[in-house]
């Protein structure tokens, strides 16, 4: 067979290059990590197809008007709205080996995110592998390490059963929303809407409007919509850094105590009137087509277990990829991947049990630090170490220092300053490009 296909591999590339492919793979999403995923096992001459639910890549990168359901009946995945500009600078949300060219500035919009990643599939020649349309209803595991795919194509109504090798599980963590309940909620006349149907700051315009939640999205949500309101109200549970500069003319209030009919009364006892509620209250891991035999279980957003937060323990030809958070993804992703590969080329002897005991001595010494469960896959500043540990454990090559070290800029002394540009110079040193920096 191996004979064959070698002869075969050799007529089909007019005898240039030798092909012979180890693994079928399937890839769940055509995301940023799907496509980074499908790039390296190509690299790596497994045979692999791309299963994506929409007609596009790109996943979280495309822009849409419409909220709730799809064209199929489908939540709507991606959480884009007018506007944005990516919180972290371009050049740390490269993939291996393919810089991110246009434009200048470092902090960048949607667009110019989703332009770089088609540029990405087209360079690498990966579009004839996506298969579009085509929903993972379920995944369950068959003997010696294989897996049973369940492939309904949305167009066609139809349903396949294929079989792999391997999975790489690559569907984002930003599509289905954390909803915390809160008093009063079902009496409020106004619209409330979760952070992921927010699309554009003019739909608000003029309107009092509340933002829960003082992360990334709802800083970054308060700060469009008080560009067309003058009453926007932030109201948030952890302590504001006085460095993510929030516009002066936001209200900042703590948390909420209630809802009323057409108002909001917070713990501190103060009211005010409000038209509409904003919940930035963050994503849920969730992973609907996996079926119990699979093991994978989310507990408190821990999701249980993976291996250096990749590899399913108990399943452990199936990697999710992109399960940190607080991380630079694309960087992330590409050294995930090659550790899932290197795994899969038998390079990392690991017995279940030994990674099972890593793991829990992983999470012990995060207990002693005071890092809760529920942040379990929170690395922060950690990244680098993370990073670095993988690329130990697996033998397989490091990414750049001057990646964390722009990272680590960026989240102290450059906080909230998206006006810095910078350029990588070396794998260790970067600087800062604007003309009068200190200035800005
Ligand atoms: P996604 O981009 O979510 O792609 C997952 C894909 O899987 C989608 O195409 C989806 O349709 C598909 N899929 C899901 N389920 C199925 C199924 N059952 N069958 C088939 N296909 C399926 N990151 C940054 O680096 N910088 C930023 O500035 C930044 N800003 C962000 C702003 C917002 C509002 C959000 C929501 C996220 C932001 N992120 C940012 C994080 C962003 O999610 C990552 O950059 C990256 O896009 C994640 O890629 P992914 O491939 O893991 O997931």
């Amino acid at each position: 067979n191996i004979t064959l296909n070698i002869f075969c591999n050799h007529l089909h590339n007019g005898f240039k290059t030798r092909k012979v492919y180890d693994m079928k793979i399937g890839i769940i999403g055509a995301g940023a990590a799907g496509l980074a995923a499908l790039r390296h096992s190509r690299d790596a001459h497994h045979d692999c197809e791309i299963f994506e639910k929409t007609g596009l890549i790109g996943g979280t990168w495309n822009y849409t008007d419409r909220t709730g359901k799809d064209e199929f009946g489908l939540p709507i995945h991606t959480a884009m709205y007018k506007g944005l500009r990516t919180n972290i600078p371009k050049e740390i949300m490269q993939f291996e080996d393919f810089a991110f060219q246009t434009p200048e500035d470092s902090y960048v919009k949607q667009s110019d995110v989703l332009k770089y990643i088609n540029d990405f599939a087209t360079h690498f020649n990966l579009l004839p592998h996506i298969k579009f349309f085509k929903n993972i209803t379920k995944i369950c595991p068959l003997e010696k390490g294989r897996w049973s795919v369940e492939v309904r194509d949305l167009k066609l109504k139809s349903l396949e059963i294929k079989e792999f090798d391997a999975i790489f599980v690559c569907v984002g963590n930003y599509s289905v929303p954390s909803m915390p309940t809160f008093p009063g909620i079902e009496n409020f006349q106004g619209t409330a809407i979760h952070s992921c149907c927010f699309r554009n700051a003019d739909n608000f315009k003029n309107r009092k409007v509340l933002i829960v939640g003082s992360g990334p999205s709802g800083r970054d949500i308060a700060t469009l919509i008080q560009e067309v309101s003058e009453n926007v109200i932030l109201c948030h549970r952890s302590p504001l850094n006085p460095k993510d500069m929030i516009p002066t003319n936001i209200k900042k209030k703590p948390e909420i105590q209630k809802f009323k009919e057409h108002s909001v009364v917070f713990k501190d006892g103060s009211e005010e009137i409000i038209d509409d509620v904003i919940f930035c209250t963050g994503y849920l891991y969730s992973y609907p087509f996996l079926s119990n035999d699979c093991e994978i279980k989310i507990e408190n957003r821990w999701v249980k277990y993976l291996y250096k937060q990749v590899i399913n323990i108990n399943h452990p030809t199936m990697a999710f990829i992109g399960v940190p958070f607080g991380i630079f993804p694309f960087v992330i992703f590409g050294v995930q991947i090659r550790f899932f590969l290197a795994y899969l080329a038998g390079k990392l002897l690991k017995s279940k049990e030994k990674m099972m005991e890593d793991l829990l001595i992983y999470m012990n010494k995060r207990k002693e630090l005071g890092i809760p469960d529920t942040k379990a896959h929170f690395l922060g500043v950690t990244q680098g170490e993370y990073m670095d540990d993988l690329a130990e454990t697996a033998n397989i090559k490091k990414v750049p220092d001057v990646f964390i070290k722009i990272y680590k800029y960026v989240h102290g002394e450059g906080k909230g300053n998206r006006n810095l540009s910078f350029k990588i110079i070396n794998n260790n040193e970067f600087k800062i490009v604007n003309q009068n920096a200190e200035l800005l």
